[in-house]
C-alpha cells in the first residue's frame, strides 16, 4: 500500500466550455482574461489562453527542432476563473436555461442575456 494518501479529485459541474472567455478572479492570475483551450474535467481544470504560462526547458528533439525555453499554460482551477458575459463584458454569474427548442443554455445572470447563441 502507498504511504501518501492521495486526496481524490472531486469532480464539479463544469459549466465552462472550450472558446468560452473568461476572467481569472484569484490567484497570482488575477484580473487577465482569456479565451479557454481546454477543459480538463478529472481535474476540475482549464487552460486559459496566455494566462498562468510556465516556462519548460527543453531540449532539441526532432520536434521542437531548436529545444530552449517554451512558455506554456498551466491549467487552473476551475473556481479561480468566471466567464464573462459578451454583452456586460464582465465577469458574471450566470444560471442555466432550456431554450425553447429543448436545447441548454447559459443566462447572465446580470443582463439576462443569454450566453450561448
Ligand atoms: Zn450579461
Amino acid at each position: 500500500m502507498p504511504k501518501a494518501k492521495r486526496k481524490p479529485i472531486e469532480p464539479v459541474r463544469i459549466r465552462l466550455k472550450k472558446n468560452d472567455l473568461v476572467e481569472v478572479i484569484a490567484g497570482k492570475e488575477k484580473g487577465k482574461t482569456g479565451k479557454i483551450l481546454k477543459v480538463l474535467r478529472e481535474k476540475n481544470r482549464v487552460l486559459v489562453e496566455k494566462v498562468n504560462l510556465i516556462k519548460r526547458h527543453t531540449r532539441p528533439s526532432p520536434q521542437t527542432g531548436q529545444g530552449g525555453i517554451v512558455e506554456k499554460e498551466a491549467p487552473l482551477h476551475v473556481s479561480n476563473v468566471m466567464l464573462i458575459c459578451p454583452k456586460c463584458a464582465t465577469a458574471t454569474r450566470f444560471r442555466l436555461t432550456v431554450t425553447g427548442e429543448g436545447k441548454k443554455a447559459r443566462v447572465c445572470r446580470k443582463c439576462k442575456e443569454l450566453i450561448d447563441g
